[in-house]
């Protein structure tokens, strides 16, 4: 098995490109300071690359070392229903390889290269059934090695649930404008579970919540008056929201609220605020429900991921 060490595989990309990737669409450009020989030898084409690479994940029970492979098919396990279309799983099977793999060029955790953390990294599960292993794994070995890139690099490839139909730029949920993850329509979702959701608060209650993000908020009188003008983010969320007179960010109040999206509307009372969302999660990146609507209507893999990640390629990772 050959050990995933961070700081080789980093140098890997970025200088052995011409040798380490293989562009599966358009023909990379070799750099001026790459060398312009040729890929390796056929061969090594067809060896397996996930099966190949240890990642070290830190779980709740300590480090534990894994082929890139058995790590993929625990985090999708996790993180989408095995019951999904298989481009579907092939797609977050690639999503979540590109995911890991970046994570693990940053070095976040030291002596780990991911961790099994939702909020973190990715989630990872052995528990499931035989024939939801096999599904997975099977999407999993289908793309084996593939990952998504921009400008010849991993992608930042952030996934999520679902959406209440457009997915959020990076600019307006993290302040940072990254080319390849910006608001795309993403429709066909509403059978997803969590689609829509209402969550009810006292008067009382979502002050108390506001003042958390918003301490100058005034909040006094009656709750029909609290919620002012708002300005919204091209995916549909709150960019930002004018409550008691304080702007509070979508973000914050989604935060400070723990509901499921930015994509919020209120019905006031005279005593109580009903928030109803559309979608879960932060909606930036690739939609699981979306990647499971484009599967159900005939887009494969590439597709669905050259939709969420527009500009981006798909490349396959060899050992070198
Ligand atoms: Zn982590």
């Amino acid at each position: 098995m050959k050990r995933l060490i961070i700081i080789p595989l980093f140098v890997v990309l970025l200088c052995c490109a011409p040798f380490f990737l293989f562009a599966e669409g358009k023909t990379e450009t070799p750099q001026p300071t790459q060398k312009p020989e040729q890929p390796q030898p056929e061969a090594a084409a067809g060896e397996p690359f996930d099966a190949k690479v240890t990642l070290r994940v830190l779980t709740e029970g300590g480090v534990k070392e894994m082929s890139l492979e058995d790590y993929l098919v625990g985090t999708l396990l996790a993180e989408m229903p095995a019951s999904f279309p298989e481009e579907a799983l092939k797609a977050q099977a690639i999503a979540s390889r590109t995911f890991a793999l970046r994570k693990a060029e940053t070095g976040k955790h030291v002596g780990a290269d991911v961790c099994t953390s939702y909020a973190c990294c990715q989630g990872w599960t052995a528990d499931a059934t035989t024939e939801e292993i096999g599904r997975i794994t099977q999407a999993v070995r289908a793309t084996d090695g593939l990952v998504v890139t921009y400008g010849g690099t991993l992608i930042d490839a952030t996934f999520f649930c679902c959406t209440g139909g457009k997915t959020e730029s990076s600019l307006a949920v993290w302040g940072s404008d990254i080319p390849y993850l910006q608001s795309v329509v993403s429709p066909g979702e509403e059978d997803a579970p969590r689609y829509e959701d209402a969550v009810t608060f006292s008067a009382a209650d979502f002050a108390e919540k506001i003042a958390t993000v918003a301490p100058e908020a005034n909040l006094s009188g009656s709750p029909a008056n609290w919620i002012g003008s708002m300005e919204r983010t091209e995916g549909g969320g709150i960019g930002t929201v004018f409550i008691g007179g304080a702007p509070v960010r979508g973000t914050a109040l989604r935060s400070a609220l723990g509901v499921r999206s930015t994509d919020m509307d209120f019905a006031v009372t005279d005593d109580a605020i009903t928030v109803t969302t559309h979608g879960f999660g932060h909606r930036v990146g690739l939609s699981q429900y979306g990647a499971k609507a484009m599967a159900e209507s005939g887009s494969d893999f590439k597709a669905i991921l050259a939709h969420y990640y527009p500009g981006t390629e798909i490349k396959k990772l060899l050992c070198p």
